[in-house]
Formats: structure tokens, C-alpha cells, sequence
């Protein structure tokens, strides 16, 4: 099992971050949140860090969170471009602006790419993990009805947009998302084409009970230039037992195309040797990819199997 940390700190404490001792440890991956308000002016800090880890052997993965408020949600992280462009909004059934950029609006999409675009430019890294970018959703009120994405249903699906989330309607936001996973897949490829792009899609939509768009995992996966999806397990149960993984891991293959690379996120307590017995007990236990995230504290801590594979044969 190759063991990863998803960094998730003010760019001010990275330096507190002993990538050392990690590295002595056994860690592979650091999957590093990048907030989109702080990249603005401490680049070159992450930069550093960034590269301080590569140069100890670990893989560095750029977690964009914010950006508009469309990466990242769980965290809350700021955006300035949302707060200086607030028509690019979303528009919800109430007729709301909400504050989640519109992945359709124009004007979002051409300064998110040139974003994106700068982020890969200023730090280096392995690749990119995009978090559960997708449309507003909060108990049956839904994104995004502005003109951008009315005029796109309209047309493409020969009527106006309901105010019910149809099957129609839920498979238009699907859509637009694997676009939006495309599009910024391909930005930050336009940089350097060995990048990889990793997709995170919303964990409860396992369960089907949040459709923020980024629930049809196989669409998402074979977007051009998505290299993996992570995918989170358990859904927001605290305490399930561990076991239940592997039954996961298998019944999520069967939805993905045959090679595609599925990286499984574990949401756990910091014990792991329930999870480590499981996996050794697999046939292909030492190569199971996993990922595992560890409560709320000073860092995520994460194991992680970005599948060496994806980086080597790029
Ligand atoms: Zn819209």
C-alpha cells in the first residue's frame, strides 16, 4: 500500500509540513489543496513547497479549491473572482444567485482555464485532482437555471428547462460537468502534457441522494484527458466497518470502463490496521489503490495509490 497526505493548510504553515519525515515514512503522494484566493499571492510559497517534496521522491497533485466556489465545497474556500463577478453566479429555482460560478457562463470559464492555466504554470507538480466540481443542490433546490444554461438546454433538447430536476434535466448537468472536467483537464495539459488529471466526484452521490452533476462516474471517466477518478468510501458513515471497501472498490469497477484507473478515498479513524489487513488479504492486495483521509486534523491525512502506472506511461 503506498501511503499519501492531502495537505490542506494556509500556504503560510506549509513550511511546518515535515515532507522529510513523511517521506522517511513511507508516504508517496501529497495531494495539496491550492485556495484560490491564496494562490493569488503566495504562489511562490506553494511552489516551494511543491518542489521540496518532489525533490524527496514524493508525487505532488494540485488540488484546486475555490475557484469560483465550484472545487473543493466541503472546505468553503473563498473566491475573489465570485465576489468581483457575481452575474457569473448560478441561478437556482427560486431565481437565486448562489455562490457557485455557472460552468456554463462564459466569462467563468475563460478566466477558470487562464486560472488553471497560471497554477500550472507557477507550480510544479504531478498532476491535478479536481474536487467534486458540479451544480448547486440543497434539498431539492437546484442549479443553474441562468440564461447560458437555459439557452444550452433549449437547444439542445428541443424545450424549455423545467422547474422539476427530470431525468432530462439531471442528464443536461451531467453533461455540462464532463465538459467542465474536459475543459480544465485540457487547460492544464496545454502547460505540460504529462499532468495528470484526476476527477473527484461528490461522495453521497453513491448513494444517488445528491445530484450535483458529477454523479455518472463513467461519463466523467472517459472525459478527454481524465487520466483516474477518486472515488470516496464510506459515503459520510462514520464507523463503517472496513470491510465494506473492498465490496465497493469491486462494485464500482463494474461501472468503468475496463482499464480505467479508480483510485478508492477512505474516510476513516486514524487505526488503519483494519483497512491494511483487508487489502493484504486481496490477491492484488499490495497494489490496491487507496486513499484514505483521517478526520479533521492539522493536515488530511490520506493513503494513496495514484497508480504509478498513469504517471509512467505518460
Ligand atoms: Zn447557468
Amino acid at each position: 500500500m503506498r501511503i499519501g497526505l492531502v495537505v490542506s493548510q494556509p500556504a503560510s504553515n506549509l513550511d511546518l509540513v515535515p515532507v522529510g519525515a513523511l517521506a522517511d515514512a513511507g508516504v508517496w503522494a501529497l495531494f495539496l489543496r491550492c485556495f484560490e484566493d491564496e494562490v493569488r499571492w503566495r504562489a511562490p510559497a506553494i511552489d516551494s513547497f511543491a518542489r521540496s517534496a518532489s525533490s524527496r521522491g514524493l508525487r505532488v497533485f494540485l488540488v484546486p479549491a475555490g475557484y469560483g466556489g465550484l472545487f473543493s465545497p466541503e472546505q468553503h474556500p473563498g473566491s475573489l473572482f465570485l465576489q468581483a463577478h457575481p452575474q457569473t453566479r448560478q441561478v437556482d429555482t427560486r431565481g437565486r444567485r448562489v455562490p457557485k460560478a455557472c460552468p456554463n457562463n462564459p466569462t467563468y470559464l475563460e478566466w477558470l482555464t487562464s486560472a488553471l492555466r497560471s497554477l500550472a504554470w507557477l507550480v510544479d507538480a504531478d498532476g491535478f485532482l479536481w474536487e467534486e466540481p458540479g451544480f448547486y443542490y440543497l434539498r431539492g433546490v437546484w442549479g443553474c437555471r441562468c440564461g447560458y444554461c437555459q439557452e444550452l438546454y433549449s437547444g439542445s433538447e428541443e424545450g424549455a428547462m423545467p422547474l422539476d430536476l427530470s431525468h432530462r434535466v439531471s442528464a443536461f448537468r451531467q453533461q455540462v460537468v464532463g465538459e467542465l472536467v474536459a475543459t480544465v483537464s485540457a487547460a492544464v495539459k496545454s502547460v505540460d502534457a504529462t499532468l495528470a488529471s484526476l476527477m473527484m466526484p461528490t461522495p453521497a452521490p453513491q448513494t444517488g441522494a445528491v445530484p450535483t452533476g458529477n454523479e455518472n462516474w463513467r461519463l466523467l471517466a472517459t472525459r478527454p484527458g481524465v487520466d483516474g477518478t477518486v472515488l470516496t468510501w464510506p459515503p459520510g458513515t462514520p464507523g463503517t466497518p472496513m470491510s465494506g471497501l473492498v465490496a465497493f472498490y469491486d462494485a464500482a469497477r463494474a461501472w468503468f470502463p475496463p482499464k480505467s484507473l479508480i483510485v478508492p478515498r477512505l474516510v476513516c479513524g486514524p487505526d488503519v490496521t483494519e483497512l491494511v489487513d483487508h487489502l493484504d488479504a486481496r490477491p492484488e492486495g499490495g497494489s490496491a489503490p487507496v486513499f484514505k483521509t483521517v478526520g479533521h486534523a492539522a493536515w488530511d491525512l490520506a493513503a494513496a495509490h495514484v497508480a504509478q502506472r498513469m504517471l509512467t506511461a505518460s
